[in-house]
């Protein structure tokens, strides 16, 4: 057997790619090379930034994939209940293995030996045994007694720790609400700049994903929620969070830093296939290129991380401070790119997207997972060029996308917002039907494979219809033409 490193590479890019914008790539210029580069969705960092920047990168978005031709989504990320270090008087501190330090919620500031927390009930929250992690994990402590305000600990693992620095609190019961105050106005902003998607950080239950839609009705909008898994709490109720929400993001900084690093590839995997066959988008987060902050390579173990990603089928993997504070952001994209099209070229060569999780299934499967999967055997069985999908709000083209398809998936839509929501959606090419529908499906369908260069005369094309949610008018077909 000789190893194929010549593969042919796809035409078109199946998993998506989420790109973070910040100070490295807020530019019209970079934006607009971001997108050339092959950026699906914009993620706008309420953690960073102000409002003021963010609707300025905003409008520059729009700008500039309007007028590429290019459906492009912008996602807010809102910072939900994460405990952060205060200000230290003389700038960042040394913290020594086994000595003792008091973490503080009085409002000093810093100095050796006392580390002050923004998070005000952070001394009644962890009793005498919890252990707090500082600075993404990098310094560990164990608290030997809580007095009032000033929580006593030991140093297990010591180095250096400077202002607004996260806090982690692993196995403990945080009693913050999910969505704090500053999310709410966060929210409110970017729902006024009409983004495509909230997403919302350490989600722990269903009913905190409830809150924010009913903050989002309440502001006359529909926009999609995107739950960011990253404390245990979310794992044990996975399936009811996934339910909840519109989609996921396998939130791995924090996500790491709450389990053992050696849990999140499990989690990982077992979250995409759990979402998947829910028909609910999923991003893997952070760290994919770290190491591209600073240099124009990758270490051989991003790359691996990368495709692995898309060998479990992710719908989307997800870049942070590489696009929106590293040198290279650019050429993140580029490589990130690279990457999926080469695992994605050897997977369909191999003959499957799909990992085997529709094997796992217990009989009968509901119909919706069924023709998903149908719709997948037919493309590959027929070497189909292209999927039709009329989709008035996007369910239709996630139904069929989540069947992981041999061929693209071209999901027609009257909306622009529904067009801008399945950019995010595995495999899935949005278009936008300035016809009102007043074509027939089966032209329409022919007349935009071929526009799309997806088919040519003779070749096949599988066009899907006739899905509803109600059960009583759900009437999903599968039709296929010749072009
Ligand atoms: C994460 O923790 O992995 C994450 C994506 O969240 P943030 O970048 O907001 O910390």
């Amino acid at each position: 057997m000789s190893i194929d490193t010549q593969i042919k590479l796809l035409k078109r890019r199946r998993t998506r790619i989420v790109a973070t914008l910040g100070p490295a790539s807020s530019d019209p210029a970079v934006i607009e090379q971001l997108i050339a580069a092959g950026v699906n969705v914009f993620r706008l960092n309420m953690s960073h930034g102000d409002h003021a920047t963010h609707r300025e990168t905003c409008r520059q978005v729009r700008r500039i994939a309007d007028g590429a031709g290019q459906t492009v989504a912008v996602l807010a990320d809102l910072c939900g209940p994460k405990i952060r270090t205060g200000r230290f008087r003389d700038g960042p501190i040394t913290l020594a293995t086994g000595a003792t330090v008091t973490v503080t919620t009085r409002d000093v500031p810093g100095e050796p030996g006392l580390i002050p927390s923004q998070y005000a009930a952070l001394a009644a929250d962890v009793s005498e045994g919890d252990t707090i992690l500082l600075n993404d994990g990098l310094v560990e402590l164990q608290v030997t007694a809580v007095d009032g305000p000033d929580i006593s600990c030991r140093v297990v693992y010591g180095g250096r720790l400077g202002d607004h620095k996260g806090i982690n609190l692993p196995g403990v019961n945080v009693s913050a609400p999910s969505l704090t105050d500053k999310d709410r106005e966060d929210a409110r902003f970017a729902l006024e700049l009409g983004v495509d998607f909230l997403a919302l950080s350490f989600v722990r239950r269903a009913a905190d994903i409830t809150d924010l839609r009913e903050l989002i009705r309440n502001a006359g909008a529909d926009t999609a929620i995107i739950a960011k898994i990253e404390k245990p709490e979310a794992l044990d109720q996975a399936e009811g969070i996934i339910e909840a929400a519109d989609a996921i993001m396998v939130a791995r900084g924090d996500l790491g830093v709450e389990l053992k690093p050696e849990q999140v590839p499990v989690a990982q995997s077992q979250l995409i296939d759990l979402a998947r066959t829910r028909f609910k988008p999923v991003i893997v987060a952070t760290q994919m290129l770290e190491s591209m902050i600073d240099s124009a390579r990758p270490t051989r173990a991003e790359v691996t991380d990368i495709a692995h990603a898309v060998t479990s089928g992710t719908d989307a993997v997800m870049l942070s401070a590489e696009t929106a504070a590293g040198a290279y952001p650019v050429e993140a994209v580029k490589m990130m790119d690279r990457i999926v099209r080469q695992t994605e070229s050897h997977l369909w060569q191999q003959g499957t997207y799909d990992r085997g999780v529709k094997a796992q299934r217990p009989r009968p499967v509901p119909m919706w997972n069924a023709m998903a999967d149908a719709v997948a055997h037919v493309t590959h069985d027929l070497m189909a060029h292209a999927v039709l999908v009329l989709s008035k709000s996007g369910m239709s083209a996630a139904t069929i996308s989540s069947g992981r398809p041999a061929a693209p998936v071209v999901a027609v839509s009257s909306s622009p917002e529904t067009c801008r929501r399945m950019a995010l959606l595995w495999g899935v090419i949005p278009v936008l039907d300035t016809g009102q529908g007043s074509e027939a499906p089966e032209v329409l369908a022919r007349r935009v494979a071929q526009e799309l260069n997806l088919a040519a005369p003779g070749e096949h094309v599988v066009l899907i219809r006739g899905f509803h949610h109600d059960p009583a008018l759900n009437t999903p077909s599968i039709t296929v033409l010749t072009v």
